[in-house]
């Protein structure tokens, strides 16, 4: 037996297996080299971080010392979940589990109370305890900081991965969900379809928009934009700063009737 090989073996050091993802990270990667370079990416590469900092939503996990770890579990906590629902559990779970390690011996029961406001909480809990258990055998207890060895942990996709690396890590990545896809869709009038996994000219677009400094706060104001105001059902386009360059909503904010749904949501209150 070579030397080291029991002692890795009792620890448990062995880094964990990669996902079946070498396609979407080749997508990825290529789709940097493919950025169409225009007067739209221009544009845009300078107006979504400056709507963050006029605009954006101030979450406790995006502070400036908040650890990858606990960028984690909110990453993990935000999936088909209001942010403001998750505010409460976060802090919750932050205080109870500060690190990986206490989080893989979490006591079952205990987690679950705690996610339950949010509901889904077997599988939020499931999701939870594999990660930190994956980080503590395969990552020595630390957020690993590359894309592939953030793609390898459990519940673990190419948004948080990149999520991941763009907020806490520092790495110039961008972000694409769904609601980021919605946006780029209505900017550029072309249909990307959904699957963000073989889509390489949305992931094209996403870095050809990415300013080269403030790229952190590009793709938090491009999430709080779509959260805002290109909303998925009534998009604020009548005042919309966009609207002029917006495949879709520069000929929607000439119509009377959805410049009249939006007076009545923002007398509402519902912007
Ligand atoms: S004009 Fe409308 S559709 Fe276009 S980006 Fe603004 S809110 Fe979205």
């Amino acid at each position: 037996m070579p030397p080291g090989t029991k002692r890795k073996a009792l620890h448990g050091s062995a880094r964990p297996e990669r996902k079946g993802n070498n396609a979407e990270l080749r997508l990825f990667f290529d789709s940097k080299r493919s950025a169409p370079r225009n007067q739209l990416s221009a544009h845009l590469r300078r107006f979504f971080w400056q709507y963050y900092e006029r605009n954006g939503r101030r979450f406790p996990w995006r502070r400036k010392r908040t650890s990858a770890f606990r960028l984690l579990l909110a990453e993990t906590l935000l999936k088909q979940t209001n942010a403001s629902d998750v505010v409460p559990v976060w802090v919750s779970l932050v205080r109870r589990y500060p690190t990986p390690a206490t989080l893989a011996r979490a006591h079952r029961a205990s987690l679950l109370r705690l996610l339950e406001p949010l509901g889904l909480q077997r599988q939020r809990c499931v999701a939870l305890t594999s990660m930190a258990r994956a980080i503590v055998s395969g990552f020595s207890g630390g957020v690993p900081r590359q894309i592939d060895d953030l793609l390898s942990l459990p519940y673990v996709g190419l948004y948080s991965a990149c999520a991941l690396a763009s907020f806490s890590h520092g790495t110039r990545v961008p972000i694409v969900d769904a609601n980021v896809l919605r946006v780029l869709s209505r900017l550029t009038g072309d249909d990307y379809g959904r699957d963000l996994r073989r889509n390489q000219d949305v992931w094209s677009l996403a870095w050809a928009i990415l300013p080269r400094k403030r790229f952190a706060a590009h793709n938090y104001g491009l999430l709080d934009f779509s959260a805002l105001v290109c909303t998925t059902r009534n998009p604020a386009c009548a005042r919309c700063t966009l609207r002029r360059k917006c495949g879709y909503g520069g000929s929607r904010a000439n119509d009377p009737e959805s410049k009249l749904r939006e007076v009545v949501r923002e007398s509402e209150g519902a912007i």
